[in-house]
């Protein structure tokens, strides 16, 4: 037999290619996508209000016989159908509007239920009917009775979803194999074929909760499953050699720090230690929120890499960060003999063809870089460590094509976008996650204010002393996505103006339209103070740290999301000064008020993008779209936190008993993954 992701509705009794175009623009191809298509909720249809009771206006059930039913054009010109029927208190009449077909099915004779608003006319109730059902089809027998109310297109009824569901149902439900283990069902959840029963057409609301529960966790366990597979495959090939414990270059490299590193920066350095120092290769994603100190974790793994003779790869997403990281890391790096080159996109041709031979005969021990990284001309002597910054900004293919460069290297990828843990979890169940949790000591709460356009003048003489005591500050300029010509003209306007109110600062501007060297330039005069303000477009959202810049002023503040706006906050507060991020907004939509408010009171990146969570739906969510996994259809990531966990862990145990999904249970699984998410390729492949 086919399963139930093979067989198309269309062959379904009833459907048909009509109907079955009407259900695919629902996502609904398949048998096994029917059955998953949950509803939205539930009405009660008891039927056992007294007819007497009934008044104008109401919403009833009422269930009857036919006596009567005709045709009639009402004098408006509109087509309906009014029937009588019989009720155990006296008749009652039912109309619908403009289905004249519907009098051929319903003889004198016929059971029906019909639901819909009270009308009262001459004393008789008479009911609009919205949704019916006839016979012994799926509705209220009498008592409670709950209706499922699917989502739907406008052509379809409930009431033909509901008969097809019905139908899928029956003819299904007894076969389906279970997918869940025991230990997993013997907690309490419903096997599957009841909870698929249930959750269509429920007993009651709390039976309906435990059946949706129960298909979360399914979906959850098959998808963590997945992951944790392909986790195995790739942690599976060994390491040529893993890497000794800490040595002289990586003692040296802490004793020069300016700093020493915090508890949770000395935690996830453990952690990766123990990564790299294992037979297996390291696969971690190292999560912390902008200012946390990830990038130091980073660079004391490319020493310990290099100190075990293998060569190491920082790729970050923009080339103002990878210049910035290897500004950062050059003297540093240099002081202990490590030699360090940086490769973008515009280098001068000659000195690109050098470092690419360098580090191909190894002559270069870590290389910091773009996208340029990943070109097929780049070639690793012997690479054992990628790192990759800002990992939201890459899709897995980069990660994967990097990785390629080496012998089954060491991967660490850091995200200072907040992902909630939930998300996190789903994105990277194939990671390994550390997380950086408090900021360097010292740090003072960036001060956030809500000015409108009007009282500009005011906040720039407010700038204007910051600057006298030695800081500086970024003015970022409107959003324009459409074009960076566009985003550079606004740029360049914004700077002149600026230039007016501050005539004796050095002000510099800063967008995607500049050639590197303008660029570099910019952004070293920045760094070294010679430069006051800069004008800049999104170009500095991510990554960059000149710990002196006290003031954010973000224009047209609406227009950003919560992640943008929380990543641009985060270039402030990076000293124990106070800093402030101050947002210019006029007149915003009541959507964009709430994200401004939400912004201005919660400072923690995780807790915002929780919030950014809430207010834009997972769909829209950073990455997921991207992410290449498949879209949930029951399980939601906010509500089912709990069942996440209990999926990934019962995953993980499965895998560790049945490892090739050779059980009985185990192979039903193969078949269940390759089939239900057949169109994810590379988490099934
Ligand atoms: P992010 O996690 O956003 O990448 P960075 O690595 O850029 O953060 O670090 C932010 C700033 O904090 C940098 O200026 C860095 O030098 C500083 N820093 C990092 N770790 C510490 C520490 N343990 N003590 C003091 N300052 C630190
Ligand atoms: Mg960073």
């Amino acid at each position: 037999m086919a399963s139930i992701w093979e067989s198309p509705v269309q062959y379904l009794k009833g459907v048909g290619p009509q109907r079955a175009r009407w259900l695919a623009r629902l996502g609904i191809k398949t048998v096994g996508d029917l059955l998953y298509h949950l509803p939205r909720r539930y009405e009660n249809r008891s039927c056992d209000r007294p007819l007497f009771t009934l008044a104008e206006g109401d919403t009833a059930t009422l269930k009857g016989v036919v006596l009567l039913a005709e045709e009639i054009t009402a004098r408006t010109g509109l087509k309906l159908v009014r029937a009588t029927l019989e009720h155990p208190e006296g008749t009652f009449c039912a109309v619908w509007f403009n289905q004249t077909y519907l009098t051929r099915m319903l003889k004198p004779g016929t059971q029906i239920t019909v639901t819909g608003k009270v009308k009262r006319v001459l004393g008789t109730v008479e009911i609009q009917v919205a949704d019916f059902s006839l016979g012994e089809e799926p509705t209220p027998a009498g008592g409670e009775r709950w209706i499922p109310i699917y989502p739907l297109t406008e052509k379809l009824s409930q009431r033909s979803l509901r008969t097809v569901i019905l139908r899928a149902l029956e003819e299904n439900a007894n076969q389906l194999p279970e997918l869940l283990p025991l230990s997993l069902l013997e907690r309490g959840f419903p096997p599957r074929s009841r909870a698929l029963r249930e959750v269509h057409f429920p007993s009651d609301p709390e039976q309906a909760a435990q059946a949706r529960e129960r298909l979360a966790l399914e979906e959850l366990f098959l998808l963590q499953l997945a992951l944790a597979q392909r986790r195995r495959r790739v942690i599976r090939q060994r390491k040529p050699r893993p890497c000794r414990p800490d040595g002289e270059l990586v003692r040296k490299f802490m004793e020069n720090l300016p700093f020493e590193l915090t508890p949770a920066q000395q935690r996830v350095w453990r952690e990766i230690t123990q990564d790299m120092e294992s037979p297996f290769p390291m696969h971690r994603l190292l999560q912390g929120d902008v200012g946390a100190g990830k990038t130091v974790v980073a660079a004391l793994a490319l020493v310990k890499a290099v100190e075990n003779g293998k060569q190491a790869a920082l790729m970050a997403p923009t080339e103002v960060l990878a210049e910035q990281h290897y500004l950062n890391l050059y003297p540093l790096l240099e002081k202990i003999g490590i030699k360090v080159g940086l490769l973008t996109g515009n280098r001068k041709k000659e000195a690109r063809q050098q470092l690419l031979m360098d580090l191909a005969q190894g002559e270069l021990d870590v290389i910091i870089g773009t996208h340029a990284l990943i070109q097929e001309k780049v070639r690793f002597h012997c690479l054992g460590l990628v790192v990759v910054d800002e990992q939201h900004r890459f899709g897995v293919r980069q990660r994967t094509t990097l990785r390629s460069k080496g012998q089954s290297p060491d991967v660490l990828v850091m995200t200072a976008t907040p992902i909630p843990r939930t998300l996190a979890l789903t994105l990277y169940g194939d990671l390994d996650l550390s997380v950086i949790d408090t900021l360097p000591p010292g740090r003072q709460a960036v001060q956030t204010i809500w000015v409108k356009p009007g009282t500009l003048p005011r906040l720039y003489h407010f700038i204007r002393q910051e600057a006298e005591k030695g800081n500086q500050a970024f003015f970022i300029c409107p959003l324009i996505e459409e074009s960076e010509q566009l985003a550079a003209q606004a740029a360049s306007k914004l700077a002149e103006e600026l230039r007016q109110y501050f005539p004796s600062a050095a002000i510099g501007l800063l967008h995607g339209r500049l050639k590197l060297e303008e660029k570099e330039r910019v952004m070293a005069a920045f760094r070294q103070g010679t430069i006051r303000f800069l004008v800049s477009t999104t170009v500095v959202e991510v990554g960059v740290d000149v710990p002196n810049a006290t003031v954010m002023v973000i224009y047209d503040a609406d227009r950003f999301g919560l992640a943008q706006l929380h990543q641009l906050r985060g270039r402030v507060g990076r000293s124990s000064k106070p800093s402030y991020c101050i947002l210019v907004a006029d007149k915003v939509n009541p959507e964009a008020r709430a994200r401004l408010q939400a912004f201005i009171n919660l400072r923690d990146g995780f807790a915002l993008a929780e919030e950014d969570l809430r207010l834009r739906g997972p769909g829209e969510f950073f990455g997921l779209r991207q992410s290449g996994l498949p879209e949930l259809k029951v399980a939601d990531l906010l509500r089912d936190h709990r069942l996440l966990l209990v999926a990934r862990e019962a995953a993980q145990q499965f895998l560790e008993n049945d490892p090739n999904l050779s059980s009985n249970l185990g192979k039903e699984l193969r078949q269940e993954l390759a089939q239900r998410f057949a169109a994810f390729k590379d988490l099934v492949g």
